[in-house]
């Protein structure tokens, strides 16, 4: 899974963090910090996370080629 955060869009209200403490963080007041490939098991909080955000900041690409198993 692939997490991006627009952080030109971010407004830093933290809706998300609690949702997903594991993978975003805010740092100081306003600044985002976040995991950008987070673990699979991490997947429903962070569709939970992005659903939270009220500027639809947090972008999710659930299945990048590079995660697909190629065997
Ligand atoms: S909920 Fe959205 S605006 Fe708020 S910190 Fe998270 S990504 Fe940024």
């Amino acid at each position: 899974m692939r997490l991006v955060v627009d952080l030109n869009k971010c407004q830093g209200y933290a809706q998300c963090v609690p949702l997903a403490p594991e993978v975003l963080e805010m740092v100081g007041e306003e600044a985002l910090a976040y995991d950008p490939n987070p673990d699979d098991s991490q997947r429903q909080r962070v569709l939970r996370a992005a659903a939270s955000c009220p500027v639809q900041a947090i972008v999710l690409e659930l299945d990048p080629p590079a995660d697909r198993d190629t065997r």
